[in-house]
């Protein structure tokens, strides 16, 4: 079956689905995004990643030309055209096409991607062994200059972190601030698990108000365990009992090395493991349905 992909309130062909050169999406990184699971026929958590996609575009002062119902409609549409029941969905706004200046007045008509796909899970085994991390060099983005709260098109600072846990060999990179404290990784957020209670950096430090973050913090609290938003050093990380990663892809990842230091006792977790069991049980139900 020919894929789909949502563009400009039409469906149109993959190969047919296409943006101009001039797009400021494109030219400059101009625009916001949003990755989205969907489990067992339904969208989970979609309202959220649609207000996030909504504050984003809100920041940049880019106005999104359909409503936050509309958005859903066309989110569900797209995953039914391509009989998606357990998939990732990618969902931009783009600044549509302009001229080769700066100046985003020039461009008068935003574009809406979305493309719904049946997902590469990671591999299961990644949860019983877990993963290894390295803290890189590359800073975070300061919130002064571009807040990392903004899900923008410009994910350059995560690539450039990204290609050092490349060269590292390891899937994934923590961050720091420009303090030189914890803040997030290239394409997830951090928890560490100290004795009784969950630690993890808080949104005004300069990181991603991830959505499973989010979740986890609501699962955490109803097992009557702590959550404890403060910035942290690295060195936490390296006496932390336990570590996950949360991510819309990733749900909670164990991280069971840190710059060649083994994190516990270098196996995942038990509290992770009870998180993300609830996480996964809560995927399950939970969710906006593509099907009648
Ligand atoms: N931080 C960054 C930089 C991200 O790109 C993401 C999303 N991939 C996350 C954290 C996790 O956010 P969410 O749980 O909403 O997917």
């Amino acid at each position: 079956m020919a894929q789909l992909i949502y563009l400009d309130g039409e469906l149109v062909e993959r190969d047919q689905a296409k943006v101009s050169v001039y797009d400021h999406g494109l030219l400059y990184g101009d625009g916001v995004f949003e990755g989205i699971r969907a489990y067992n026929g339904r969208v989970f958590r979609l309202e959220e990643h649609i207000e996030r996609l909504e504050r984003s575009a809100r920041a940049i002062m880019l106005e999104i030309p359909l409503s936050s119902e509309e958005l859903i409609e066309a989110t569900v549409e797209t995953c039914r055209a391509n009989e998606v029941r357990d998939g990732y969905i990618r969902m931009l706004v783009t600044r549509g096409e302009g001229d080769l200046g700066l100046d985003p007045r020039k461009c008068a008509n935003p574009s809406i991607v979305i493309i719904a796909a049946n997902i590469q899970l990671y591999p299961e085994e990644l949860y019983e062994t877990g993963l290894p991390l390295i803290t890189v060099s590359t800073r975070r983005n300061s919130p002064a200059s571009l807040d990392p709260g903004i899900k923008s098109l410009n994910y350059l600072n995560n690539i450039l972190a990204k290609i050092e846990c490349i060269l590292a060999d390891v899937q994934e990179g923590i961050m720091l601030t420009n303090q030189g404290l914890v803040s997030e990784c290239t394409g997830d957020n951090i928890f560490i698990v100290m004795g009784d209670g969950l630690v993890t950096p808080p949104v005004e430090a300069g990181i991603l108000d991830g959505i499973t973050r989010a979740v986890v913090m609501e699962l955490a609290e109803d097992e009557g365990i702590r959550v404890t938003e403060k910035l942290f050093p690295i060195t936490e990380v390296y006496t932390a009992d336990e570590c996950f990663l949360t991510g819309t892809a990733a749900e909670l990842v164990p991280v069971v090395k840190v710059d060649g230091r083994q994190i516990g006792d270098g196996k995942p977790g038990r509290t992770t493991r009870r998180l993300l069991d609830r996480f996964r049980e809560l995927t399950k139900s939970e969710g906006t349905p593509i099907y009648d």
